[in-house]
């Protein structure tokens, strides 16, 4: 940090923000959302045979089928399909054994949803900070944390500032980004905590030859209406572990036990599954996902190109080991100046090209603002740097 404040006192290097609405207006046109969905294949076609059988609710032979698809697409063993991404990283979370009075690390730099879902648990998320070359998890960052302030208590690793137990570790592929996820999985191993991924934004994103959300122990997807692919609303919970999928679903559903007629439900359930009509949708959008991959991909060397030439700010890449859905373009400024960043936001939303700031830093709100947490330096620069820019598939057709 007192290197990127040294730089910016000295080698002041301001953008024009004029530059950035003409950069962005070069590659997505006159005027552009932030991210839309596309209907352009067998929506209404699936969409309807729901709603002629009937079957548009909580059994149906789409959710099956959107299942199955997924996990032949991402390459894991079992898919559990939930009524969204918030809902499935509760499950996940559960699924890792993270119980009430227990810690999960996860990044500041997130959408609120990451810290929720750790808190349904009644769990504390203990936030960490991301690297700038993946804009998630830092590995190297975390071990140096975790040899900080862990200790072992009868094999189990303990905050030793609080003396909870450090349970799971939460990463999240910001923006479609892989996390650098080798030296991750080694202190995992090293510390003896679970790993799980939010891997709502990264369908579709590889690391080296591993689809993201697949790797830990358990990962969750989001089908939300701006993601990539969309069910509507919908996420889902996807895993290696057999058994621990079939709970996963088990649980999804009421924790009803099967039975002719009798309503005997075995745990304390949840209502978390996806319906028939939003898995129909899933079914079609899943049918264009390699289409959604190209012209995202074609976006993005679009915009690479367009920023180049711009002093001042530079377009963000995919880290060198991973292969990016490129799910929302960002921009990042050279220098960390809010004042800067504002009005570059200004000047482009002004211009009807959609942008957005990063989310607000989870210990930046009120919820969160007492949660244990390491240096957040490199989440904060970013924070006062980056702008997420029109990132509709349809933009790079
Ligand atoms: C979208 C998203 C979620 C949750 O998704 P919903 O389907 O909206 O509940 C979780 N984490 C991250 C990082 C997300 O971007």
């Amino acid at each position: 940090m007192s290197e990127l404040i040294e730089s910016r006192l000295t080698t002041a290097n301001p953008v024009d923000p004029s530059r950035v609405v003409e950069a962005i207006r070069s590659v997505a046109g006159e005027h552009a959302g932030l991210h839309e969905p596309e209907f352009a294949g067998n929506e209404w076609n699936y969409v309807r045979d729901t709603i002629d059988t009937g079957w548009v609710s909580s059994a149906g032979s789409y959710v099956d089928r959107f299942e199955e698809m997924l996990a032949e697409r991402i390459g894991v063993a079992r898919v559990v399909a939930t009524a969204n991404g918030t809902a499935a990283l509760h499950l996940a979370l559960l699924m890792a054994g993270v119980a009430p009075g227990d810690e999960v690390l996860t990044p500041a730099l997130t959408f609120v949803a990451t810290a929720n879902a750790v808190a349904y648990c009644g769990a504390v998320p203990h936030f960490v900070d991301v690297s700038e070359q993946t804009l998630g998890m830092d590995p190297q960052r975390l071990a140096l944390h975790l040899d900080r302030i862990g200790e072992r208590v009868d094999g189990q690793l303990v905050n030793r500032n609080t003396g909870r137990p450090m349970r799971a570790v939460l990463p999240m592929h910001t923006f479609g980004h892989p996390v650098d996820l080798d030296p991750l999985i080694d202190v995992c191993d090293r510390f003896g905590i679970v790993l799980v991924e939010d891997a709502a934004e990264s369908i579709g994103s590889y690391y080296k030859d591993r689809h993201t959300g697949g790797i830990g122990r358990v990962g969750a997807l989001s089908f939300n209406g701006n993601k990539t692919v969309t069910t509507g609303g919908g996420g889902a919970v996807i895993t290696n572990d057999g058994p621990l999928g079939a709970r996963a679903k088990h649980l999804s559903t009421q924790a009803k036990v099967p039975h002719r007629w009798e309503y005997i439900h075995d745990a304390v359930g949840f209502n978390y599954r996806l319906p028939n009509l939003n898995a129909a949708l899933g079914c079609a959008q899943l049918e264009q996902l390699d289409g959604f991959l190209g012209d995202k991909r074609r976006l993005a060397e679009r915009y690479a190109e367009a920023f180049a030439s711009i002093p001042g700010v530079r377009f963000f890449v995919e880290p060198p080991f991973a292969r990016s859905n490129y799910w929302l373009n960002a921009i990042l400024l050279d220098e960390p100046d809010l004042a800067q960043r504002d009005a570059v936001l200004s000047a482009t939303n002004d211009a009807g090209l959609m942008t957005r700031p990063l989310w607000r830093l989870m210990h930046r709100l009120t919820m969160y603002a007492d949660a244990p947490r390491d240096s957040l330096a490199v989440s904060e620069a970013l924070e006062a740097r980056l702008v997420s820019i029109p990132s509709s598939a349809r933009l790079g057709r």
